[in-house]
């Protein structure tokens, strides 16, 4: 079992031919409204590869919450772990995507700011049977904290992907087994590459011997991932790269949290650190072929395969 607490936003993306101006107002050749947040993201993408998810997430009480509620229903998501906020509204995040690819995000983070340490102690039962807790950087820092706090207490793996990087405690830092960040969040916590993709892996390898975390897992987009820890039977950290199935990349908005999602399962089902970044990397790669967030990620038999090829 997987334990999610993490971000639920209502993503409506307007597609323009240009941005407007301040003051102007312009019509959109286009419109989609997609279930979104990292944290249900992961949560989708871990329950598509097979795990028992229970996603903690605040949403409002208003039109935006029932159609949460009803698209995670439709993939099979329990969803009496989302608690309301009568007087906040479910997140919403407005994207402009623009003819020439580029894009403008605002997040209202509304009810998810409501998410906090106080949630989480309440949930403590629940962390304690599941095989990983897994949050992001899309909630108050002290609840992050407190989620790493309970589940060291509770013995559970926390895999923390740092997304956005926000500033958590070294403490909290030290607990993440592993600690997923992409390139940008990655510098943000000071590992910092020297050339390439060998200097991404003497980077993790560093992050992990000096004990910023207890493992470290790098995404780097189409050149797949790095990854470092240290062994059980030694003490010694090992890194390796592990390549990304070449793909032709349609949409890769959401391959994060798809690479996130899966690896937490894969971690909570009882594979090594290895082979959950072997089956988060195949479930990202086949995440940029599809469009959409939610709607992109494959099931386990796809994810294994795609793995194996
Ligand atoms: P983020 O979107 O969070 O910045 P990345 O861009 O590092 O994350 O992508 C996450 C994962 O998705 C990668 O580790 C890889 O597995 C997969 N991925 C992303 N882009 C591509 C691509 N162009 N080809 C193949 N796999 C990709």
């Amino acid at each position: 079992r997987v334990v999610v607490v993490g971000s639920l936003n209502v993503d409506s993306t307007a597609y323009v031919r240009s941005f407007p101006a301040p003051g102007e107002t312009i019509t959109a050749h286009g419109l989609r409204v997609a279930l979104g947040g990292k944290g249900t993201n992961q949560a989708v993408a871990a329950h598509r590869f097979g795990a028992d998810v229970e996603l903690l997430a605040r949403v409002g009480d208003d039109a935006n919450a029932r159609l949460a509620r009803d698209t995670l229903a439709g993939f099979g998501l329990a969803t009496d772990g989302l608690g309301i906020e009568p007087d906040a509204p479910t997140g919403v995040a407005l994207i402009t995507v623009a003819d020439s690819g580029e894009n403008t995000v605002i997040v209202a983070s509304g009810a998810n700011e409501r998410m906090s340490p106080a949630v989480v102690a309440g949930a403590r039962e629940r962390v304690a049977d599941a095989g990983a807790v897994l949050t992001q950087g899309e909630l108050p820092v002290a609840t992050i904290e407190r989620i790493a706090e309970v589940a060291r207490e509770a013995g559970t793996r926390f895999v923390l992907n740092l997304a956005p990087p926000v500033e958590v405690s070294p403490d909290t830092l030290a607990a993440a087994d592993p600690l997923v960040v992409n390139e940008h969040e990655a510098r943000a916590v000071g590992i910092e590459p020297g050339d390439a993709i060998d200097g991404w892996l003497a980077a993790a390898s560093a992050a992990v011997e000096r004990g910023l975390a207890q493992s470290v897992v790098v995404t780097l987009g189409a050149a797949g991932a790095v990854a470092a820890e240290r062994s059980d039977a030694d003490g010694r950290v090992t890194a390796w790269t592990q390549p990304a199935p070449e793909v032709t990349p349609v949409d890769t908005t959401g391959a994060g949290d798809g690479f996130t999602g899966t690896l937490a399962a894969a971690l909570a089902a009882g594979h090594p650190l290895v082979d959950a970044v072997r089956l988060a990397t195949a479930a990202g790669a086949l995440a940029v072929q599809q469009r959409g967030t939610v709607d992109s990620y494959a099931d386990r038999d796809a994810v294994v395969a795609a793995a194996d090829a």
